[in-house]
């Protein structure tokens, strides 16, 4: 496989660092409001990523981080009047709930930033000790940059280029810094926010600092591949990569993945500039499937204009697909029994063709929108070869092509069939139940279940409530 690779600018062979398995780090969402889709693209995408390799045979351990602690969770806490835990908790939730919509498999660990202090202190004594960061008088911690040689080595700037750009863009506040390339990784707390204790101030951790700590417990000082959307190439990638580098005296991530924007009208899909849909808007129209098939339509490296026309083209795409294989499914059910006919057989031969196809797409960098093109050619393909006397064998084997090829992309080639009130009922019981044996990974397991079926639990005073999403 073959992955585009910002580090380098140039499409490299995956090779993994440890044969058969992938250590992988996604930036993940600051939990402060629902995600809107521009955050959803490289939770698809990546998802996608990590399907395909699985389905290579890797074991991908998938890591992604929430941003529990940050200025815009502690103000919406003050207007609210809760603690910042009440509000990213709530939308540690809501996320869930849209990934589980869109069929983004949990990550092997989501760590939260406030879980991981402890990491994060012993990191910045490190860099501190190493000579790559220092204290100012009010108990900041700056990351000396200039300390750390390669600087600007992911984003391709140079340092002096910076330096010049930089300082105009001085704040106040930031004036004890030795260099305004220098960036934050502690600072002191202000009145009325969250703090921990540290040997330089009670105050709370950069947002940078988070990454660099997480990826290192859950993946190890070295891993395979680091990704986020391409608006985290600087300054917040490039400076995980000067902490980790410095601090572990080893290179960080070997491939570096950037997703390109999804636009509206050709500007960035954003909260600040207030241009944005929810993934949840986005629900009340569509099947969560019709989001993902419209971001996978494009390779993960273009631009993605969202429009209202491109979401009914994504609709119809996956109905065509959907089609086709509910037509399987039917004639399958009064279809011949027995072996297939030499002639099916040659077709069913001539049909792995696709699937060839599919992969070389995949394998070139991610390319989701030749692969779903390949899938709509086997389709077309069955449609075109299959007749009143086939037998079930056949258009199984076809039907079975379509359906894996779909699942490698995250998208159901039938639609979910909805649980019963009645299992729904069983299944909170049999949480209930592994919650009091302290069975916690079962009882999460199930919760997950029931989240991927689009039932939301609530865990109130009076017991279990749940709801259709
Ligand atoms: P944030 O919560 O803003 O840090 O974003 C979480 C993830 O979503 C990051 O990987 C961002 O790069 C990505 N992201 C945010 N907006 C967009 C967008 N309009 N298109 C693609 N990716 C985005
Ligand atoms: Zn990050």
């Amino acid at each position: 496989m073959k992955i585009y690779n910002t580090l380098t600018k140039r499409k490299e062979d995956f090779v993994p660092i440890e044969p058969g398995k992938v250590r992988m780090y996604v930036c993940g969402p600051t939990v402060y409001n629902l995600i809107h889709i521009g955050n959803a693209r490289p939770m698809i995408v990546f998802d996608t990523c990590r399907r395909y390799m699985e389905h290579k045979g890797y074991e991908v351990n998938y890591v992604s981080n929430f941003t529990d602690v940050d200025d815009k969770i502690i103000k919406k806490a003050n207007e609210e009047g809760v603690e910042p835990g009440v509000i990213s908790e709530r939308y540690i939730q809501e996320c869930k709930q849209d990934m589980a919509g869109m069929n983004v498999k949990p990550a092997t660990t989501h760590p939260k930033a406030t879980e991981e202090i402890d990491g994060m202190l012993e990191m910045i004594e490190t860099l501190i000790e190493k000579g790559h960061a220092y204290v100012a008088e009010d108990g900041t911690v700056y990351f000396k940059t200039r300390s750390f040689k390669e600087y600007g080595k992911l984003s391709h700037k140079n340092l002096d280029d910076l330096q010049g750009g930089n300082r105009s863009l001085l704040v106040s506040g930031e004036d004890q810094k030795q260099d305004p390339l220098d960036f934050v990784l502690w600072k002191p707390k202000k009145e009325g926010e969250p703090y921990w204790e540290s040997p330089w101030c009670n105050g709370r951790p950069g947002w940078h600092i988070e990454c660099s700590v997480m990826s290192k417990k859950y993946l190890g000082e070295e891993i395979d591949i680091h990704a986020g959307g391409e608006d985290l190439v600087f300054p917040h990638h490039e400076n995980e990569i000067a902490q980790s580098e410095a601090a572990n005296g080893k290179p960080f991530a070997h491939y570096w993945m950037h997703n390109a924007f999804l636009n509206i009208d050709n500007k960035k899909m954003s909260k600040s500039l207030g241009n944005f849909f929810t993934v949840r808007d986005i629900e009340k129209e569509y099947d969560l499937q019709v989001l993902r098939f419209f971001m996978l339509s494009a390779h993960y490296r273009s631009p993605l204009n969202f429009s209202a026309e491109l979401m009914e083209a994504a609709k119809s795409g996956l109905e065509r697909i959907r089609n086709a294989v509910s037509n399987l499914e039917f004639k399958k059910k009064t279809a011949k029994k027995g072996q297939m006919t030499a002639e099916e057989a040659a077709l069913v031969e001539q049909a792995k063709q696709f699937t060839e196809k599919f992969d070389q797409a995949m394998d070139d960098d991610l390319n989701t929108a030749d692969a779903l093109s390949v899938i709509f050619e086997l389709v077309k393909f069955s449609n075109s070869n299959t007749k009143e006397d086939n037998t079930a064998e056949y258009l199984n084997a076809l039907e079975t092509q379509i359906v894996e090829l779909m699942d490698i992309c995250g998208l159901e080639a039938l639609p979910k069939e909805d649980l019963l009130d009645s299992e729904i009922e069983q299944l909170i019981q049999e949480r209930q139940d592994a919650r009091k044996a302290k069975n916690f990974a079962r009882a999460d397991e199930i919760r997950a279940l029931l989240l991927e079926k689009g039932i939301v639990l609530e865990d109130t005073r009076e017991g279990v409530k749940w709801k259709r999403g």
